[in-house]
């Protein structure tokens, strides 16, 4: 797609918004109910073990392969009943955005990069039976634990990736952690790369595991890919 065309589609995907759209309500209230949430769920832990602690990286390692997985097999292919998924992010964001050209223009496209608003509350209403599960079992430590984990990784993801599409001479692109982790997800925003390599949005942890982190040839050369698209 040339850089005009992704200009009209961004144009036109913008103009199908509601007028009621507002995007700080859009980032805000995934936030102020994930965090509430998460803040209840450890309010209930009690004689917390150190080993329901060393629980939290083992939840946050498996939060990162269901990252891969569900960006790969649900974001990157037509599944029935959930091709909204995948309409919203190949032909929307990677057709908006490309790898040399990231940035958003205005707040209200917030909407082209975020997950819906009740997204943090679906995804932890999907991962419950795993929560009632650790209840069942007479571990209500483990039960708000992963509770809190789910919220803080998804609201994690969220943040990360909307950091990696803001301007990256604005304040919060130049931290050196969004650089660092931003470059990653700028490759898999190359038309060419997307469809096989860097499925992981926060930390690339599975795309490591799964061989699908892409090396550029050529070590400190900028990689084709990253050239501009015409
Ligand atoms: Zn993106
Ligand atoms: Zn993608």
């Amino acid at each position: 797609m040339t850089r005009q065309s992704r200009a009209e589609l961004r144009e036109e995907l913008l103009s199908r918004l509601p007028r009621w759209y507002t995007p700080w309500l859009h980032l805000a209230f995934p936030a102020a109910s994930g965090l509430g949430i998460a803040a209840f769920a450890l309010s209930r832990v009690e004689g917390l073990r150190a080993w329901q602690l060393a629980c939290v990286p083992l939840f946050l390692a498996f939060g990162n392969a269901v990252e891969w997985h569900a960006h790969r097999g649900l974001l990157h292919r037509r599944t029935r009943f959930l091709e909204v998924l995948y309409v919203r992010h190949t032909p929307q964001h990677h057709a908006v955005y490309v790898a040399d050209d990231m940035a958003i223009r205005s707040a209200r496209e917030l909407a082209l990069i975020l997950l819906p608003a009740y997204g943090v509350l679906a995804l932890l209403a999907l991962t419950s039976p795993i929560a009632l599960a650790f209840f069942g079992l007479g571990q209500p430590n483990l039960a708000a634990l992963w509770v809190a984990t789910v919220v803080s990784y998804v609201l994690g993801y969220e943040w990360l990736h909307l950091a990696y599409h803001l301007p990256e001479q604005g304040r919060i692109g130049r931290l050196w952690l969004v650089q660092a982790l931003r470059r990653h997800h700028q490759l898999h925003h190359a038309p060419q790369l997307m469809q096989r390599w860097n499925f992981n949005v926060t930390v690339p942890l599975w795309d490591l595991v799964r061989g699908t982190s892409y090396r550029a040839p050529g070590a400190s050369v900028l990689p084709g890919a990253l050239r501009r698209q015409p």
